[in-house]
């Protein structure tokens, strides 16, 4: 137990660079993926993030802002999630996030995935774009009038 304890210690000082955490401006070791986090803010943002996710689960298509004040959590965090990729906006809602590119509706992310494979891989490190980001596009478009009847 002890051992395999030091030997995680030892490979992430061999692998990781130090970054400083976006959050609190705590200085940590980065373990070379994913956001820059210390574990701290890591953990907490975990939390949040279950949060979150349950509150969906729970209780089906919501705004940002209505999920961010019925869980407490921030709604620029509720936002980062959804561009992050990590929260996925359920087909059939009304409202969806934009396209950085071309504007189109994308259920999560930055990208949809026609303007993320015309993306050059200087474009990707301009705009610290990875994989995760590129956003599904919605089936169906509820939100025009015509769909609106049926829901209920
Ligand atoms: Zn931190
Ligand atoms: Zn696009």
């Amino acid at each position: 137990m002890e051992y395999s304890k030091k030997a995680n210690v030892a490979k992430q000082n061999n692998d990781g660079e130090t970054k400083v955490c976006v959050k609190c401006k705590r200085i940590f070791n980065y373990s070379g993926y994913g956001h820059f986090y210390c574990p701290l803010c890591k953990k907490r943002d975990e939390e949040d993030f279950t949060k979150v996710k349950d509150y969906i689960y729970g209780n089906g298509v919501a705004s940002s802002l209505e999920v961010s004040e019925m869980t407490g959590v921030n709604y620029n965090t509720i936002q980062q999630y959804l561009r992050e990729g990590r929260l996925e906006i359920p087909e059939g809602s009304p409202i969806f996030i934009k396209c950085e590119k071309c504007a189109i509706d994308i259920r999560s992310g930055r990208l949809c995935p026609e303007c993320a494979t015309k993306l050059s891989n200087a474009m990707r490190i301009e705009m610290n774009f990875d994989d995760e980001e590129i956003g599904p596009v919605p089936k169906v478009i509820i939100g025009k009038m015509r769909f609106l009847g049926k829901e209920k």
